[in-house]
């Protein structure tokens, strides 16, 4: 159904599946606002669903799942198909990670009766948009020792929160006429911690020894920590109508999250299914757990041998005949910001997944401008399978742009198309999202998953 309006012909059972699937959507975003969480989550789903972890595997046969998990950021699952793996796969690949603030590795500082602690932006934001809202503190401490410490801090409702400060309007008369990208810099994303001392100890002292005490940590082990400082929300239904959800992190935890539940839909499948969920999405694919790393294509060989094929080509084969898709999100219409977008090209809420053909910015530089004959391909499974979908790109042209891992996959000479669900106030601490196109990514994931 391409373009057209969910809502025209939903009957009452689809509805309420929308909404189910919504409610279940809403559980994993809480528990999964940064990406290790996010794994933690995946593989709890995927081992009640009987997938085993792949490192474990001797051989390996048609309907085997298996998961693998990349230094607790990154995660790949697998359904075996009937096919040999070197006649393809079938690849939905979203990310995990999101716009947010990281702690500096050494944060803590005493100033005027306060203590901070300083951050480093991760991602594109809009810096005046994270000042004054409730924050949590989310991660991982580990001791010299080797000892994990697992943080979170803010997001029981009993837990205190953290925040930004903003200057008060009364004095803010030159800050007022700052352009929007000075209003508030990014060394100035500093996080209010405590204001308390005792008689014999100052601020800074005072929590020094709290967090030893509370902890058992030292200033020092901030150096090996990963913290990360997100908005405190919880997802929420959004509009009169609950048709839509507010949250921290759609981007891309609505794309990852229909990903996961179409694989652990799938029994017997024809090619072998393929999910990978990477970290880094948000600074360029980089690192070890981003879409550039490896492990991927580490993971598909040790399929591969596992499998009793130890032929390098038959890697080559595998990953070139391979069919993918790019779950990530894209702008919807906003109808505050219409100018923004060429109408007849824009993603719109509740008409389905959104299917871009390139991303890119400055005449599609960086884009991976997807082939016809594949498009023709998607349209063809879409219909057959009475999916609601769009095609579209991000923005009028030259009024910016983005980039997905599409074009990084890309390069196995793989197809690779962009396909996600539309989201309106994207990177914001609160980004919206419409539960009929969340829905319709999972239908639209498992027919593919199925082709
Ligand atoms: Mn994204
Ligand atoms: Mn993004």
């Amino acid at each position: 159904m391409f373009n057209t309006n969910i809502y025209i012909d939903a009957d009452e059972k689809k509805v309420n599946e929308i909404n189910a699937f919504s409610e279940d959507y809403k559980a994993f975003l809480g528990n999964a606002k940064i990406e290790r969480q996010a794994v933690k989550e995946v593989v709890k789903l995927a081992k009640e669903k009987g997938f085993k972890d792949l490192s474990d595997a001797t051989t390996i046969k048609a309907g085997d799942k298996l998961y693998k998990v990349n230094k607790n950021k990154n995660v790949i699952l697998f359904v075996v198909g009937k096919k040999p793996i070197t006649s393809g796969l079938r690849i939905l690949g979203a990310h995990i990670d999101s716009p947010r603030l990281d702690l500096k590795m050494q944060p803590l500082y005493e100033d005027n009766g306060f203590t901070l602690l300083d951050t480093h932006y991760y991602g594109g934001i809009k810096k005046y948009q994270w000042v004054t809202t409730p924050l949590s503190i989310i991660g991982v401490i580990y001791k010299k020792n080797g000892e994990k410490l697992e943080v979170s801090i803010g997001e029981d409702e009993n837990d205190p929160v953290f925040g930004i400060g903003d200057l008060l309007i009364h004095l803010a008369s030159s800050q007022m006429s700052k352009e929007a990208s000075k209003v508030v810099e990014g060394e100035d994303l500093d996080v209010t911690f405590s204001s308390r001392r005792s008689k014999d100890k100052d601020v800074k002292e005072y929590i020094v020894d709290l967090l030893k005490e509370k902890y058992d940590i030292t200033l020092d082990d901030f150096i090996s920590a990963e913290l990360e400082v997100v908005p405190s929300m919880k997802p929420r239904d959004y509009g009169i109508d609950r048709s839509m959800i507010a949250g921290y992190g759609h981007d891309d935890k609505v794309c990852a999250y229909p990903s996961v539940r179409a694989i652990l839909d799938m029994k017997i499948v024809e090619y072998t299914s393929c999910v990978i969920l990477t970290d880094k999405e948000e600074i360029g694919s980089v690192g070890a757990t981003g879409a550039h790393s490896q492990f991927f294509e580490n993971s598909v060989a040790e399929l591969l041998i596992k499998s009793n094929d130890n032929n390098y080509y038959s890697l080559k084969q595998a990953l070139e005949n391979s069919k993918m898709l790019s779950c990530d999100v894209t702008g919807a219409l906003d109808p505050l910001y219409s100018s923004a977008s060429d109408k007849k090209n824009a993603s719109y809420f509740n008409k389905g997944i959104s299917f871009e053909k390139y991303t890119g910015a400055r005449g599609k530089s960086q884009a991976n401008d997807s082939n016809a004959e594949y498009i023709s391909f998607i349209r063809k499974v879409m219909d057959e399978n009475n999916i609601y979908y769009q095609f579209a790109e991000l923005g009028k042209v030259d009024k910016g742009g983005g980039g997905t891992i599409a074009y990084i996959l890309a390069k196995y000479n793989m197809d690779v198309i962009d396909a996600g669900v539309p989201v309106l106030n994207m990177h914001a601490p609160m980004e919206i999202i419409a539960k009929a196109d969340l829905y319709e990514a999972y239908l639209a994931y498992k027919a593919f998953l199925n082709s």
